[in-house]
C-alpha cells in the first residue's frame, strides 16, 4: 500500500518536469530544422542567383564586345580622316555626317561622332536632328582625353545633350602615327536590361564607384549602393557623367548578416520592382564582376521564401517530434494502465477468492451455531417443560410445607380449646350431679363458644389447603391479609410483632385468586417475621396505593428486619434460594408468589432500600376495574 502511494507521488512530481523536457526536446528539433532548412534555401537561392548572375553578365559583355570595334573601323575611313585634315570643308563635313549617319544605323549604336583634337564635334550621325553634337565641346569627357592619348577609350554616362546614358567607346583617329582626332560611338545598354524584368528579384549593375547604371528597379538608376567620399563626387561632377540625373543619393541599404556566406540586406525605403512593391525585409545580395569594365553585376534574391520555408520546417520539426513524444507518451500511459488495470483485477479476485473463502467459513460456522442454537432451544425447551413441572410439583409442595406449618399452628390452636372443652365438661358432670344447673348452663356456653372457634380455625384451614383453580376474580386485599394474619396471630402476640396497614377508604378491588393472594402474603409477613427475630424493633407497614398507576395498584410491604443483601436480592426468587437455617425454610415461598402473581398478570420485586432498613416488597395488581377490557 505504502509503495503504490509513494508511486503515484513520484509520478506526480515528475509529470511538469518530462512535460518539460518534450517541450524542449521539440522545440531543438523544431530550430534543428529551420536552420537546416535556412541554410540548404539560402544556398540553392545563392546558387540560383549565382547561376543567372553568370548569364547575365555573359549577355552585357557580349553586348559590350559587339560595339567594340566599331570606332575603330570607323577611324580608319577616309571621309573623316579628309574632314580632320579639312575641318572647315563644308563638303567633307556633309561627307563625313552623312558616313556616320550610315555607319551608325547600321551598327545598332545611339549615336556617332567626330572630334577634333580641341574637342570640339566635327561632325556627327545626328547632325539634323535638333540634339545635334556638331559644334559641341566634349573634351571633359574621359573618353576624349583617353583617345587623345593615343588608347581606347570607355565610359558610361548620361549625354549632355541627348540627355540618355549609354556607353561611350572612343578611339583615336591616327595620321602618320599621330592622333589627329577621336570617333566616338554611344551604345544604349538599356535593352540588356529587359530580360531581367522577367526574374522577381531585382538586378542592377554598377560602376567602380558603386553607382547603379542600369537596374530592374528603375527607381534605383543613378543611385548610389553606398554614401560617396566627397573626392569621388567632385571626379564625377568633372566628367559631367550622371550631372543630368541629378545628385546621387544612396538607395538604403542597411545590412542585415549573413546567409550561406552571403552578405544580407534590408531596403531603408520602400521601392517598386520589376513585380510591385518590394519587401522592407531581407535580401541576400550576390554579386560578380562585368569583366573588361570594371562594373559589378548584383542581384537582389528576397529572403521570404526561404525564410517562410524555414518557419514551416521548424513547425514541422516541432510538431513531428511533439507527435513522436505524444505517442510514446500514449504508449508508455496505455502500459501502465494495461499493468494498473491487470493489478486491481488481480487484486479483485484476489480479494473475491477470500470473500468466497471467508464467506463459506462463516456459512459453515454459522450452520454449526444454527445447528447449536437448535439444540440448545430444544435443551431449552425441554428444560422449561421440566421446570414448569417442577414448579407445579413445587407449588403444590410449597402449599404443602405452609399446610404443614399451619397445621402445627392449628394443632396448637386446637389444644388449647380441647383442654379448656375437656375441663368445662368434666366440671358441668360435677355441677350435674350437685344439681347445680345455674352453673351447668354457664360452662354449656363456653363449652359453645369454644366450638365455635374451633370451627372457625378448621374452616380456614379447609379453605387454604384447598388446590382452587387460578381464578381472575375480583378480590378485596384487606379480605386476603386478615386471612392470613389470622393464621399468625399467636406469633405476632408472642413475638411483639406490630403491624400497620393503610388502606384507601373505598379500597378498590383487584384481579387475582383471593386464597392464591392470601397465601403469597402469609409467605411474605413470615418472611418478615422471620427476618425482624434479631432486631429489637419489630414492625411491619403493609399499603395500597390504586392512584400510581393507571390500571394497576401497588401493594408495599415493608418490615424492619435484618434487610436483603444486594446479592441475596437478585436471588430472591430462584426457587430453593434460602438463607434460613436447615430445616427452616425451603427456598420456595417467593418463588411460588411469583408464580402464583403472574398467573394473574400481576408481579412481584423486592425494592432496592438502604443499608441499614428492612426490606420492601411491591406487588403490582391488575385492578379489577379495567378487566373487563382486557378480558372481556
Ligand atoms: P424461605 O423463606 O423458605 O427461605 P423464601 O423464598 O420465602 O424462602 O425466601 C427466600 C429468602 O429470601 C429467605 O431465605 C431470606 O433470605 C430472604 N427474605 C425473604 N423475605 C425477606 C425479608 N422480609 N427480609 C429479609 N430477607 C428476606
Amino acid at each position: 500500500m505504502l509503495t503504490v502511494v509513494r508511486n503515484r507521488v513520484g509520478v506526480r512530481l515528475r509529470t511538469p518536469l518530462r512535460a518539460l523536457l518534450g517541450v524542449v526536446l521539440a522545440a531543438l528539433a523544431g530550430f534543428a530544422a529551420w536552420r537546416a532548412e535556412l541554410d540548404a534555401g539560402a544556398s540553392a537561392l545563392r546558387a540560383q542567383a549565382a547561376g543567372r548572375l553568370n548569364n547575365y553578365a555573359g549577355a552585357l559583355a557580349s553586348e559590350i564586345g559587339r560595339y567594340g570595334y566599331l570606332p575603330s573601323l570607323m577611324a580608319l575611313d577616309g571621309r573623316l580622316q579628309q574632314l580632320l585634315a579639312q575641318p572647315h570643308d563644308a563638303a567633307a563635313v556633309r561627307a563625313a555626317n552623312a558616313y556616320l549617319q550610315r555607319a551608325n544605323r547600321a551598327a545598332g549604336s545611339s549615336v556617332a561622332y567626330l572630334m577634333a583634337p580641341s574637342g570640339r564635334t566635327l561632325a556627327s550621325s545626328n547632325w539634323d536632328t535638333p540634339i545635334s553634337f556638331v559644334g559641341a565641346n566634349f573634351a571633359f569627357r574621359p573618353y576624349f582625353r583617353e583617345a587623345l592619348r593615343g588608347q581606347a577609350g570607355r565610359f558610361y554616362g548620361i549625354g549632355t545633350i541627348s540627355r540618355d546614358p549609354g556607353l561611350y567607346f572612343s578611339q583615336p583617329v591616327l595620321q602618320h602615327g599621330q592622333v589627329r582626332g577621336v570617333v566616338v560611338a554611344k551604345i544604349d545598354l538599356s535593352k540588356v536590361a529587359v530580360p531581367w524584368q522577367g526574374w522577381r528579384d531585382p538586378v542592377l549593375v554598377t560602376d567602380r564607384n558603386g553607382v547603379v547604371l542600369l537596374s530592374s528597379v528603375p527607381a534605383w538608376r543613378f543611385e548610389l549602393l553606398a554614401p560617396l567620399p566627397a573626392s569621388v563626387r567632385r571626379r564625377i561632377a568633372q566628367t559631367q557623367q550622371y550631372t543630368v540625373a541629378g545628385p546621387l543619393r544612396p538607395i538604403g541599404l542597411l545590412p542585415a548578416g549573413h546567409a550561406a556566406g552571403a552578405p544580407l540586406y534590408r531596403l531603408e525605403h520602400a521601392a517598386t520592382g520589376p513585380f510591385g512593391v518590394l519587401p522592407r525585409h531581407a535580401f541576400m545580395v550576390n554579386s560578380r564582376v562585368v569583366p573588361a569594365l570594371g562594373w559589378r553585376l548584383l542581384s537582389l534574391s528576397d529572403m521570404r521564401p526561404v525564410r517562410d520555408a524555414a518557419r514551416r520546417s521548424a513547425l514541422a520539426g516541432f510538431a513531428v517530434v511533439g507527435l513522436l513524444e505524444s505517442l510514446a507518451l500514449v504508449l508508455v500511459l496505455r502500459r501502465r494502465a494495461q499493468v494498473e488495470r491487470a493489478a486491481g483485477r488481480e487484486a479483485l479476485e484476489r480479494a473475491y477468492g477470500e470473500l468466497e473463502q471467508r464467506v463459506e467459513a462463516r456459512t459453515a460456522a454459522l450452520t454449526q451455531a444454527n445447528a447449536a442454537l437448535q439444540r440448545e432451544v430444544d435443551e431449552r425447551e425441554r428444560a422449561e417443560a421440566a421446570l414448569r413441572r417442577t414448579m407445579d410439583e413445587l407449588a403444590q409442595a410449597g402449599k404443602m410445607a405452609a399446610l404443614g406449618q399451619m397445621a402445627a399452628g392449628v394443632a396448637h390452636e386446637l389444644n388449647q380449646p380441647l383442654a379448656a372443652l375437656h375441663t368445662l365438661s368434666d366440671n358441668a358432670v360435677v355441677l350435674l350431679d350437685k344439681q347445680r344447673l345455674g352453673e351447668v348452663r354457664g360452662n354449656l356456653d363456653a363449652i359453645s363458644g369454644l366450638v365455635r372457634r374451633m370451627a372457625r380455625i378448621t374452616g380456614d384451614l379447609k379453605s387454604f389447603a384447598r388446590k382452587a383453580p387460578a381464578a381472575w376474580q375480583p378480590c378485596t386485599v384487606s379480605k386476603a391479609l386478615d386471612g392470613a394474619l389470622s393464621l399468625l396471630q399467636r406469633r405476632f402476640a408472642h413475638e411483639g410483632i406490630v403491624l400497620q396497614h393503610a388502606f384507601p377508604a373505598d379500597e378498590p378491588r383487584v384481579m387475582c385468586d383471593e386464597l392464591r393472594l392470601q397465601q403469597v402474603l402469609l409467605n411474605l409477613l413470615v418472611n418478615a417475621a422471620d427476618a425482624m427475630r434479631d432486631v429489637e424493633r419489630r414492625r411491619i407497614d403493609v399499603s395500597l396505593d390504586a392512584a400510581a398507576e393507571p390500571g394497576f395498584a401497588l401493594l408495599r410491604v415493608a418490615d424492619s428486619g435484618e434487610g436483603i443483601s444486594p446479592a441475596a436480592r437478585a436471588r430472591l426468587f430462584e426457587p430453593f434460594f434460602t438463607t434460613k437455617a436447615q430445616g427452616t425454610g425451603l427456598g420456595l415461598g417467593l418463588s411460588i408468589a411469583q408464580r402464583i402473581l403472574r398467573e394473574v398478570g400481576a408481579s412481584i420485586e423486592a425494592q432496592a432500600t438502604p443499608e441499614d432498613c428492612g426490606a420492601v416488597f411491591v406487588l403490582r395488581l391488575r385492578l379489577a376495574a379495567h378487566e373487563g377490557n382486557a378480558h372481556g
